[in-house]
């Protein structure tokens, strides 16, 4: 019955290519084309921050960037990324963001599993989206990193908590700067509601782009001087030089 209603379905509304919308003759998310042309990040990368080495061969064993290996003190466990946000994922990126493209959340949720393998393998106990403030939540309507945790906890079974972590001062949106002024735009902007419910736990910050950084690192940092065991960074793309 479920396959009968989906072919019926797959008649009235046909799934399409979530990055060029060309109509696809299965389930697949993406076209040929698109797929060929979205870098997806694999092995070998950065056990750390999962940044992907070029040239170099997959020789199975942990091995650290050179910003890792300088980086004493690290905020977060892992983070990790499922393709490479350029030209091309751009277009997908934004229109989840900002043209109601939600549906594509269930998509994107699939690529995150993938991605955060290391971290579920390592374990995780609440998956915590970076929040929106709720100024931009009421114009916009939705935040995509909230519908992206809820679909990753509903693949995973790791709980989702959508409400301990808030942004209270509303910011200029990040785009518009650069390093240390980013840092700043965002700086004392979290904070956490609920602490009971962070201490402890080993949380997984859900998120869209990485971009600097500045945002997860802000949000980190409230989440472990609440308590929180450990923070992970896991986002559908990510900015990176290769
Ligand atoms: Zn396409
Ligand atoms: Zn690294």
């Amino acid at each position: 019955m479920k396959n009968f209603l989906q072919k019926v379905l797959n008649f009235l509304l046909p799934p399409r290519c979530i990055c060029c919308g060309k109509i696809l003759d299965n389930e697949n998310s993406l076209c040929p084309e698109c797929f060929q042309r979205i870098t997806f990040i694999s092995e070998p990368y950065c056990s750390h921050c999962g940044i992907p080495f070029a040239d170099i061969e997959n020789i199975n064993v942990k091995m650290l960037c050179p910003n890792c290996i300088k980086e004493k003190k690290h905020l977060f466990r892992m983070e990790r990324s499922a393709i490479k946000y350029d030209a091309v994922s751009k277009k997908t990126i934004l229109a989840f963001k900002f043209m109601d493209k939600t549906e594509n959340a269930k998509i994107f949720a699939k690529w995150l599993k993938i991605a955060g393998k290391d971290i579920f393998t390592l374990g995780a106990d609440v998956l915590i989206p970076v929040p929106l403030h709720y100024r931009r939540l009421i114009k916009r309507r939705y935040n995509q990193s909230a519908l992206l945790t809820l679909e990753l906890s509903k693949l995973t079974k790791i709980p989702a908590d959508v409400f301990s972590l808030i942004k209270f001062k509303p910011t200029k949106p990040q785009v518009r700067f650069t390093g240390k002024a980013r840092r700043k735009n965002v700086k004392g902007a979290f904070k956490i509601k609920t602490p009971e419910r962070i201490k402890g736990k080993r949380v997984v910050l859900i998120d869209d782009v990485l971009t600097t950084g500045s945002t997860v690192r802000e949000c980190a940092k409230v989440l472990l001087s609440a308590g929180a065991a450990s923070v992970d960074v896991l986002t559908v793309a990510r900015v990176y030089r290769s």
